[in-house]
C-alpha cells in the first residue's frame, strides 16, 4: 500500500520521533511505499491568510471558502499545499502523529488541515441540494482509503477513561475522526495512544512499540470505527438529523453517531 506518514512534532529526537521511526520501519519491512510529512521540518506554514491564493484579488474582502473554491477548482493554490494534496491523492493510508497538545492536535498540524483540505477536495464536494448534501461523512475524495491517529499524552489512561477528568479520549478525538477524516471520506482506524507519555521508561516504551508494529501490520485489515454514513440513510434530509428511533440507546453526543451493527466501509478507491 501507498503511505503517507504526517508528523507534527517540533523535536525529531522527541518519544514522538522514536515512535514515528518505529513505525516507518515495520512499514517499509512490509513492503510499503511511505511518504514522510514532517511539518516542523518543512517550515510549514499554519495559517490561511490571502498570501495561500494566488487569484485571490488585494482590492476585494477576503474570504477563505470563496479563495479556497476559486483556487482549487482554478488548480492556483501554493506550491507546499499542491504537493500535499498529490500526496493525500497518492496515498491508500494516511496517518498523522502528534502529541496531544490542549486537548487536540498542535496549531502545525490544524493548519495542515485548514490549508491542504481545500473547497472542492475535502469539502464542497458533490451534490448539495434539498435531496443531497454532498459526498462526505463516509463518502467524499478519500472515500476507500483509510486514516489512523497516532497520539501521545501527558494525561494517565484513567484520566481519558469514561469517567476520567479530562473526559473520553474518543470524545476528544472525536472531532478528528469525524469532522476532519470521516467527513471527507477515509475509514478511520482505531487511534494508536500512547498515555502518561511524559514518564515512559524502558518497559512502557517496549510495550507501546511492540503494539505500535502491530497497528501498523493490521493496517489494512483493522475495522475501522462504525461512524454512520449521512447518505446511508440514518439521517433526515437537509436537516441532517439522526432519524427517530435510531440511537436510542440512552447514549447521547457523540456516541449517536456510530452504529456498532454497520457494515464497513468497502475498500475500494482504486
Ligand atoms: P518527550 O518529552 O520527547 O519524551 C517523553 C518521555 O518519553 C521521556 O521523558 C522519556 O522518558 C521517554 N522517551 C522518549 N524517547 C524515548 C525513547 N527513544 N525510548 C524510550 N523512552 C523514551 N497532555 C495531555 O494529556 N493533555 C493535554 O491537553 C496536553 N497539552 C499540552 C500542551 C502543550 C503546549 C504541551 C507542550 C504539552 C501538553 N501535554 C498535554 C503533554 C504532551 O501531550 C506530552 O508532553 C507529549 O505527549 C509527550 O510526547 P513527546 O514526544 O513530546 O515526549
Amino acid at each position: 500500500m501507498n503511505i503517507l506518514h504526517v508528523f507534527a512534532h517540533p523535536e525529531p529526537r522527541s518519544l514522538n520521533g522514536a515512535l514515528r521511526d518505529v513505525a516507518l520501519a515495520e512499514l517499509a519491512a512490509q513492503g510499503h511505499a511511505v511518504r514522510v510529512s514532517d511539518l516542523h521540518a518543512a517550515g510549514w506554514k499554519a495559517v490561511v491568510d490571502r498570501a495561500d491564493f494566488p487569484l485571490a484579488s488585494e482590492d476585494e474582502r477576503f474570504r477563505p471558502v470563496g479563495a479556497s473554491r476559486q483556487g482549487f477548482a482554478a488548480g492556483a493554490l501554493t506550491a507546499d499545499v499542491l504537493a500535499e494534496q498529490e500526496k493525500l491523492l497518492w496515498a491508500d493510508v494516511l496517518i498523522l502523529q502528534f502529541p496531544l497538545w490542549w486537548f487536540t492536535m498542535p496549531a502545525i498540524l490544524k493548519g495542515w488541515v485548514d490549508r491542504v483540505f481545500a473547497y472542492g477536495f475535502a469539502y464542497g464536494v458533490g451534490e448539495h441540494s434539498d435531496r443531497r448534501w454532498g459526498d462526505r461523512y463516509g463518502e467524499g475524495t478519500f472515500a476507500g482509503r483509510r486514516a489512523m491517529l497516532m497520539v501521545t499524552t501527558g494525561g494517565w489512561a484513567p484520566h481519558y477513561s469514561p469517567r476520567g477528568i479530562n473526559g473520553p479520549i474518543d470524545d476528544l478525538l472525536f472531532p478528528i475522526h469525524h469532522g476532519i477524516l470521516w467527513y471527507p471520506g477515509y475509514a478511520v482506524l482505531p487511534p494508536f495512544v500512547v498515555h502518561d507519555a511524559d514518564r515512559l521508561d524502558a518497559e512502557g516504551f517496549a510495550r507501546a512499540t511492540a503494539e505500535l508494529r502491530a497497528r501498523m501490520r493490521g493496517l489494512a485489515t483493522t475495522p475501522p470505527l462504525p461512524f454512520r454514513r449521512q447518505n446511508g440513510g440514518d439521517y433526515t434530509i437537509p436537516d441532517l438529523q439522526l432519524r427517530p428511533g435510531l440511537g436510542d440507546t440512552g447514549a447521547g453526543g457523540f456516541a449517536l453517531h456510530s452504529d456498532a451493527g454497520a457494515p464497513p466501509p468497502p475498500d475500494t478507491h482504486k
